[in-house]
C-alpha cells in the first residue's frame, strides 16, 4: 500500500528558507503512478489518501526529552513574523534547519520573503512525522504487510534537539509507539539515505529491541561536526549504529555488495525482527540536488537494485515493512520512488 497525505506540502521557499526541499517529489511520484492506465484503474487497491494531523505529545515522549517536547509544542502563536521575538518552537526550527550563523545573522533564511511562519513549518514537520506512525499501522494491519509512505525519515532528530532538517525522530517514535501498543516487540531500522542515521543510532543505543543499520557517505555531514556540542556534551552524531557501512566517494560500485553483506551480518547477529522500517532516501541519486549529498552519485539502475533487494529481503522472510521517503532534494528524486513503486504495485518485484 502507498500512503499519501492530502494536506499540501509547500517547499521550503514558502517559509523563506533556501534549501532545495521542494515538497514536489511526493506529488510527482504519485502523478507518475496514477498516470499509468493500469495503475490508475486499480488505484483503490494500492493507494490510501488521508489528511494527517501533526504528531501529538504522547508518542513524542517515547523518544524525546519532555522539556524539548514542551518547547516544540508551544503555541499557536503568530511567531516573530508578526513582529515578535521567535517563540521556543521557532528557535528549535531555526536550530534544526541551521538558519542562524554564530554571529546571529541569518543563514539561507530570508524572513521578509516568507509567506508562512516557522511555527507552520513546525506543524508541517510534525505532520510528516505522524505519517510514519500511520504507515507503520498500515504495514502491520493490512494484508499486504507493506506500506510506502510519501513522507517521514527524520533520522537526524536527537533526544533533546533537532538537526539536519529533522525536528523529531519519527522512526524511533513510530517503532516505540507500535511496541507500546503491543503490535510488535522488535524492529530493525535499515537506513539507506545518503546521510548517516545518527539520531536513530543515538536514540536506540542500548535498546536490544531495536537494531540499526546505516549505509551512508563516509565523509560530510553529519560526520564532519565537532565531537562535542556547544554545551560540552559528546556529540550524539558519532554514536555508532549496530552496523555502519560508510561508502567513500568513488566507491559507488561497492554500495550494493556491502549493503547485502551488512544485511547478512544483521541476520547472523540478531533474531529476525517483527517489523522492518526502511529509511529509503533518494539522496544518494546522482541527480539529487542537495550539495551535502553530492559525495554519493548512484545511478537510477543502482538505486532500483537497492530497493528491489530490500523489498525481496523482507518479502522472503514474511516480515511486515514500512518504507519512508527520507532525503530527497530538488526536482529529479521522484524518479527513484516511481521506478520502485510502479514495479512493486504491479507485483513485478515479488
Ligand atoms: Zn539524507
Amino acid at each position: 500500500m502507498v500512503l499519501h497525505d492530502l494536506v499540501p506540502r509547500p517547499g521550503m521557499h514558502v517559509f523563506g528558507i533556501q534549501i532545495p526541499i521542494t515538497g514536489s517529489n511526493a506529488l510527482r511520484s504519485l502523478e507518475h503512478l496514477v498516470g499509468q492506465p493500469d495503475l490508475a484503474a486499480a488505484r483503490s487497491r494500492w493507494l490510501i489518501e488521508e489528511e494527517l494531523s501533526p504528531m501529538g505529545r504522547e508518542p513524542m515522549l517515547r523518544s524525546h526529552d519532555p522539556n524539548y517536547v514542551d518547547r516544540l509544542l508551544v503555541g499557536p502563536d503568530p511567531g516573530f513574523l508578526a513582529g515578535r521575538s521567535p517563540n521556543s518552537a521557532e528557535r528549535e526550527v531555526m536550530r534544526a534547519f541551521e538558519l542562524v550563523n554564530a554571529d546571529g545573522s541569518y543563514h539561507r533564511f530570508d524572513p521578509v520573503s516568507a509567506e508562512r511562519t516557522l511555527t507552520q513549518l513546525r506543524d508541517q514537520s510534525l505532520r510528516l512525522a505522524h505519517g510514519t506512525i500511520r504507515g507503520a499501522e498500515i504495514a502491520l494491519e493490512h494484508e499486504d504487510r507493506f506500506c510506502f509512505y510519501f513522507g517521514g525519515g527524520m533520522h537526524h532528530g536527537q533526544f533533546d534537539f533537532g538537526e539536519g532538517f529533522c525536528l523529531v525522530n519519527d522512526l524511533v517514535v513510530a517503532v516505540r509507539e507500535m511496541q507500546a501498543r503491543g503490535a510488535i516487540d522488535t524492529a530493525w531500522i535499515v537506513d539507506v539515505d545518503a546521510h548517516k542515521g545518527d539520531g536513530t543510532a543515538a536514540l536506540t543505543a542500548g535498546d536490544d529491541t531495536i537494531h540499526t543499520l546505516s549505509v551512508h557517505m563516509a565523509k560530510g555531514w553529519p560526520l564532519d561536526q565537532p565531537v562535542t556540542l556547544d554545551d560540552g556534551r559528546d556529540n550524539p552524531s558519532y554514536v555508532p549504529s549496530d552496523i555502519d557501512v560508510p561508502i567513500d566517494s568513488g566507491e559507488e560500485s561497492q554500495y550494493l555488495p556491502r549493503l547485502k553483506e551488512a544485511m547478512e551480518e544483521m541476520e547472523r547477529r540478531y533474531p529476525l525482527p517483527d517489523f522492518l522500517l526502511v529509511v529509503n532516501g533518494a539522496d544518494p541519486y546522482e541527480r539529487d540536488q542537495l550539495p551535502s549529498a553530492e559525495l554519493l552519485k548512484m545511478s537510477r539502475a543502482d538505486l532500483l537494485e537497492r530497493d528491489r533487494f530490500l523489498y525481496r529481503w523482507f518479502r522472503e522472510r514474511s516480515i511486515p515493512a514500512l518504507f519512508v521517503m527520507a532525503g530527497n532534494y530538488g526536482y529529479h528524486s521522484w524518479e527513484i520512488y516511481s521506478q520502485f513503486l510502479e514495479r512493486q504495485i504491479r507485483g513485478e518485484l515479488d
